[in-house]
């Protein structure tokens, strides 16, 4: 017999945008649903992030009306690409395939997140801010106790499914024994904020700015334009080249300023530098069935590859997750919905994430760059191909790879004669 504790439909920890998103999600799908959703911060609470969401964040926006929470931000309209030896290229953000809008924004974590959450709270969800997950154990029935505390308190709740959406360090996870990702398959990356009153000058308008190989080797370095003269900078380099190389990811980001401002770019007042870990989709932990708990966002790995962008995949799964789940809560068939919600994820992602693995790999290569971004700047097809492994679900067919290793292949001449004719 159960002691006299909450009854929830679906609790989820962890409220950034991968679990709001997914306690939003059952909440349009099923109003009647009872979902809980804990996390440890009191919000607004900042996330360390290059603070850019594209295509896919607003689609699940929109796909409950919530868009209006993007209404004022600046639209950035362009990227631009450095390699070694400076070359560099700037690109309108194509017609993505997969997606309604082409846009691109620039929001700190610390109103995206609490904007989101909001949306979750407006929606009916319990929120309970400022507490810990403690521990859960299964019933018989599969049903699930969960404990979580703040300073004064500790709080037990019932549950059919359980939700991890406590990020890269997850806790949930770790209780499942699920192998965290190797060095090889994650990164570590340092965010500040700077003021700079002519970013937007210096590159004519507002685009993003990616540095690849050039202030760390094997690395890619940011500078993202948000409102007014605010600016997210950051580097990123894989942990097993960080540890090797013994890497110092302040000293990185001093190089990253120097270039910056060998580049012109005023930078004023350095602050909140912090640093976090990005594991990603090149491996994913796959699932024990002995319980009805569900991974999603950083907590599962969902990190792409090459660019580094997780919010857009973390919100999908939420949503995913609820719509394979939401009307079978009261059956035997939970753990089948969470399976179902685990295939569709790979089934559309798999191939997308690969070709981003794959691009990973080339864009650790110095050389390979320059010559990625030689072919790039001569050949319109290469660089929206690149931008929408960046913003969309884009991945590499065979006639693809042919394709760009015929690029590769071809005398840089020749290629500017072919691209012109
Ligand atoms: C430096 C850097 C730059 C990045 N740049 C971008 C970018 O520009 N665009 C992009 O799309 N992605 C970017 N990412 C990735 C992105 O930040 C993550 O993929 C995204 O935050 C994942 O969302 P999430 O909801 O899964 O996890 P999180 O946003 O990490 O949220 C997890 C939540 O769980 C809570 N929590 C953790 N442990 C517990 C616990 N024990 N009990 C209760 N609550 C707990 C935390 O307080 C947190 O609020 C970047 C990552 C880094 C590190």
């Amino acid at each position: 017999m159960q002691k006299n504790v909450k009854k929830y439909d679906v609790l989820i920890i962890g409220a950034g945008p991968a679990g709001a998103n997914a306690a939003i999600s059952y909440k349009n799908l099923n109003p009647n649903l009872v979902i809980g959703l804990v996390d440890k911060s009191l919000f607004p609470r900042d996330k360390s992030c290059g603070d850019a969401i594209g295509p896919g964040v607003i689609s699940a926006l929109k796909r409950f009306n919530n868009e209006h929470i993007l209404e004022g931000e600046p639209q950035v309209v362009s990227t631009t690409l450095y390699g070694p030896d400076n070359i560099g290229i700037q690109n309108y953000i194509p017609q993505v395939k997969n997606k309604e809008d082409s846009i691109v924004y620039v929001i700190p974590r610390i109103d995206l997140d609490n904007r989101i959450l909001n949306l979750a709270k407006e929606a009916g969800v319990d929120v309970y801010e400022g507490f810990s997950f403690v521990d859960f154990t299964s019933n018989e029935d599969k049903s699930i106790n969960i404990k979580i505390k703040n300073d004064n308190e500790d709080l037990e709740f019932l549950t059919k499914i359980l939700v991890g959406a406590d990020g890269a360090n997850s806790r949930i996870r770790k209780k499942l024994k699920y192998e965290p990702n190797s060095d090889w398959h994650k990164a570590i990356a340092i965010r500040a904020y700077i003021d700079s009153p002519n970013y937007l000058e210096i590159f004519n308008e507002r685009t993003l700015m990616f540095e690849i190989n050039v202030s760390a080797d094997k690395g890619y370095a940011w500078a993202f334009p948000s409102k007014g003269n605010l600016l997210n900078i950051g580097i990123g380099v894989p942990v097993s080249i960080f540890k090797k190389d013994k890497l110092d990811i302040n000293k990185l980001l001093d190089n990253f300023v120097l270039e910056l401002e060998g580049r012109g770019v005023v930078v004023e007042n350095i602050r909140k530098q912090k640093s976090y870990l990005l594991p990603f989709a090149s491996s994913r932990p796959k699932r024990n069935k002995d319980f009805n708990v569900a991974l999603i966002g950083d907590a599962s790995s969902m990190i792409n590859p090459m660019s580094g962008e997780g919010i857009f995949y973390g919100m999908e799964a939420g949503y995913l997750l609820a719509k394979n789940t939401y009307n079978i809560l009261d059956t035997e068939a939970i753990s089948q919905g969470i399976d179902r919600y685990e295939k569709e994820f790979t089934k559309r992602f798999r191939k997308h994430y690969l070709s981003c693995a794959l691009a990973r790999l080339i864009l650790q290569s110095p050389f390979m760059t320059k010559r990625l971004l030689r072919i790039a700047s001569n050949d319109q097809d290469t660089i929206d191909f690149v931008v929408e492994l960046l913003f969309d679900e884009a991945y590499l067919t065979i006639k693809e790879v042919v394709k760009i290793a015929y690029k590769f292949l071809l005398p840089s001449k020749l290629l500017t004669s072919l691209s012109k004719n």
